[in-house]
């Protein structure tokens, strides 16, 4: 945050304040996919009547709620032209990639690539924008628009120009449609960034769900994912965390996915998988994979859950640093824990209390996050509040991934406390409840005083758990944590393992065929270059289960028994043998049920499971 507003300000050409005449003032946007040419899009801007600026900036977002990232997206909109109320051209420049238009412009004109496309841009996926003329459109429309500085409160009016046969899918609220035009509304420019559409030929499913209108709408190029398929992943799943929330907080809800095909992770190196949130809907952004597979299905299950479940924080409780999202110089809130860390947490245990996760695998997903923390903490740990803080800076932005795995192990253990300390009268989830009561979407909270109001609404020595475990460097008591909901903890154990001596190979990435491309020369097996696993123990070898064969049998076998393998050679087909040897293994983070838990432990366990 400070770094961001040091080097904004160095850049910053004084702009007087644009004033609008009248409340009737409002953007026109319109959006021309129907001439998409070259992945690229022509925006004509019309700017509210009455603006008085002079000269008058442009702002096109460094960033934008809920990505936690400096993306600048005024690098992807170029040719830039102004007009004024007359017709005439005004000058133009740049300037920290915003538009800064000399005189008064009355429309803009521009270009727009998509952020997909461009290497090295570093665009998280879910944020960005994606332009194929023929096949498919993201607009994530800070993309694709801005507004005049000191007027993203004005209302906008967005006109899209689509293909023959292309659907825009979207909470957007529609207010006319054609063949050829869709015109969407937006209350501000908030409203707009708020809701991502996708367009190209329609696979959508809409469905009920817990009192919630829902629509699924997939992009699948090879069509491998159907809308069809994701919406009987995503029921369930809404019905669990319905469950959880008692009552479902939205009307109408969009769930937008993108499927990469792995020809796209072929081309563009730096993809990367996720999604993001927003108040009625969100965009996915996720691998085509091998389609609805158990592996498939959980990753869209977790994810799923995790973003509509930001519903209750960020989205209707955050502080003044998103309630007031200042789209030039982003300020940072203190409380990813909360915002990342919570919604994590939440998206676990609403598959726990239901029956989409048993509570053993909870524990151990728990487990899974501390030891993927240890190695983004192999040099120090940091703070969660610093690391929220400070999350835009690039030694901090390296480090962000680790809030999805320190985040739910805090949020656990202070639910845990929580429980504890209110006799099971209240818990996280219901004292964030009783924040959204008092603050909301439209009244944010101060972002210093959470903490204090936390502790207010539960025991003074909350307070402590915040001093130490969130603004503070050390890991909340995990041991402690487990053993009141009835599980034993072991930081570091010894186990009995078996290993072969040199067995690192790598298979070919550019082809489906299991072809060994590196080996150690003194391999066990006696592997070469170029062999083709055929049979691993008596199992065929495929595309999609070479990894776990490998896995299984070679890599991380379960006995010291001989492993046969198979492989096609020019001379033929060739068995290769050979046994691991007993070894030890050292592994951290284990549980295991405790045999004889305590009343408290069984009484917390079916509070927290529901079973
Ligand atoms: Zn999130």
């Amino acid at each position: 945050m400070h770094c961001l507003r040091l080097l904004a300000v160095a850049a910053v050409l004084i702009t007087a304040p644009a004033l609008a005449s009248e409340n009737a003032s409002s953007y026109r946007i319109t959006i021309d996919l129907a001439r998409c040419q070259n992945d690229r899009v022509h925006v004509r801007v019309d700017l509210p009547r009455g603006l008085t600026c002079n000269p008058c900036r442009y702002v096109l977002p460094r960033s934008v709620p809920g990505t936690y990232s400096l993306d600048r997206y005024g690098r992807f909109v170029v040719d830039a032209r102004a007009y004024d109320s007359s017709g005439a051209e005004l000058p133009v420049t740049r300037d920290d990639d915003d538009i800064v238009v000399t005189g008064t412009p009355a429309w803009l004109e521009y270009q727009v690539n998509d952020t997909w496309d461009e290497p090295n841009t570093d665009v998280f996926n879910p944020t960005g924008s994606n332009i194929e003329c023929d096949t498919n459109f993201v607009l994530n429309f800070h993309a694709f628009a801005g507004y005049i500085e000191g007027t993203k409160h004005y209302r906008y009016t967005v006109v899209i120009t689509k293909p023959h046969g292309f659907y825009g899918a979207t909470s957007l609220q529609r207010i006319a449609a054609s063949d050829s035009a869709d015109t969407f509304s937006a209350r501000s420019y908030m409203e707009l960034v708020d809701n991502p559409a996708m367009y190209c030929r329609p696979d959508t499913v809409s469905f009920d769900q817990s009192g919630t209108r829902v629509m699924v709408a997939v992009y699948s190029p090879n069509r491998v994912m159907r809308a069809e398929s994701v919406a009987s992943v995503i029921k369930p799943t809404l019905a669990a965390v319905a469950r959880l929330l008692g009552k479902m907080p939205v009307e109408r809800y969009t769930f937008l996915f993108y499927f990469a095909g792995r020809q796209q992770r072929n081309i563009v190196g730096n993809l990367s998988f996720g999604a993001l949130e927003h108040s009625t809907s969100s965009f996915y952004f996720l691998p085509e994979g091998r389609g609805a597979d158990r592996t498939g299905e959980e990753m869209i299950q977790s994810t799923a859950a995790h973003e509509f479940l930001h519903i209750l924080v960020p989205l209707h409780l955050h502080s003044n640093e998103i309630a007031d999202f200042d789209f030039r110089n982003p300020r940072m809130s203190r409380h990813l824990w909360l915002y990342e860390g919570c919604t994590e947490y939440f998206q676990m245990l609403a598959r726990a209390h239901d029956t989409l996760m048993t509570p053993d695998a909870f524990v151990r997903e728990l487990m899974g996050n501390l030891r993927m923390m240890r190695v983004f903490y192999r040099q120090r740990s940091v703070s969660l509040v610093e690391l929220s803080q400070r999350v835009l800076e690039p030694e901090y932005q390296k480090m962000y991934p680790v809030i999805y795995m320190h985040g739910p192990v805090v949020a656990f253990c202070l639910d845990v406390t929580i429980r504890q300390l209110t006799n099971g009268q209240k818990t996280l989830l219901s004292t964030i409840r009783t924040l959204m009561e008092k603050y909301g979407p439209e009244r944010p909270f101060r972002d210093e005083a959470l903490f204090d109001e936390f502790s207010d609404l539960v025991h003074p020595s909350l307070r402590d758990f915040f001093r130490r475990y969130v603004e503070g460097t050390e890991l909340p008591p995990i041991a402690e944590c487990l053993a009141a909901i009835g599980y034993r903890y072991t930081d570091s154990s010894t186990v009995e393992a078996y290993q072969f001596r040199n067995t690192s190979i790598m298979l070919s990435r550019t082809s489906d065929t299991p072809v060994v491309v590196m080996r150690q020369p003194d391999n066990d097996f006696g592997f070469r270059n170029g062999d083709t696993l055929v049979r691993i123990n008596g199992i065929l070898v495929t595309p999609e289960n070479k990894y776990d064969l490998l896995s299984a049998y070679i890599w991380a076998p379960r006995s010291s028994d001989t492993v046969a393998v198979i492989v096609r050679r020019a001379e033929g087909e060739v068995e290769l043998r050979a046994a691991p040897q007993p070894t030890q293994r050292t592994v951290r983070h284990t549980v295991s049920p405790d045999p004889a838990p305590t009343p408290q432990a069984r009484f917390l366990y079916r509070e927290f499971f529901g079973k």
